[in-house]
């Protein structure tokens, strides 16, 4: 299988903590394998890694990544990527083929303004409408379009808690 790997973009440590947490989370319970986090934010690898911890799966998080060299050499390993971006080309127009690629495949996704090179750096840029919204969001989506769904059974191995799912309360199991 792939790798699916995320590049976050534009981090400010000061007021992104909640917002780039939730973009690793929202990878890693999406099927993604890992995060790359383009600023130095121990906070954010920490917090990540103890719900790895607890919830199981391999996903991982690196910090102060530098971003040009991070696309270069997943470029020079093989791997395509696609920025996140309401510029880009309609994702329904674009996820099939970017699925049927068999290369690892690294997402890029933004906090402000993207610098201008990314968006001739990539092989796709991808917009989820072409409307301002979010990186979480627009994130949710487009590893939802890709795995069409079956990431929702993704199996998190060594997971130290899970969920009983029920309609009526909440329900934790300790393994
Ligand atoms: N104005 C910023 C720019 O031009 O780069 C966008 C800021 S937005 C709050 C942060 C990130 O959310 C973007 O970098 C992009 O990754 C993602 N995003 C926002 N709207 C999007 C859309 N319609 N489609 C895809 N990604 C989107």
């Amino acid at each position: 299988m792939r790798k699916v790997c995320i590049l976050r973009l534009g981090h400010r440590p000061e007021r992104d903590l909640r917002v780039t947490t939730h973009v690793g989370l929202t990878a890693r319970a999406l099927g993604a394998d890992g995060m790359y986090l383009a600023a130095e934010d121990h906070g954010i690898v920490d917090s990540i890694e103890d719900v790895v911890e607890r919830w199981g799966g391999e996903f991982f998080v690196e910090n102060n990544v530098k971003w040009r060299q991070c696309i270069k050499q997943w470029k020079e390993k093989g791997g395509i990527v696609a920025h996140l971006t309401m510029y880009g080309l309609e994702v329904g127009e674009v996820v099939d083929e970017v699925r049927e690629r068999p290369e690892d495949l690294l997402i890029i996704v933004g906090a402000e303004k993207v610098p201008g090179d990314v968006y001739g750096m990539v092989d796709y840029n991808v917009s989820v409408t072409n409307q301002p919204h979010s990186e979480i969001s627009s994130l949710a989506i487009f590893l939802d379009r890709l795995f069409q769904g079956q990431e929702m059974d993704h199996k998190f191995e060594g997971a130290k808690i899970r969920v009983e799912p029920c309609k009526v309360g909440k329900r934790v199991v300790e393994l």
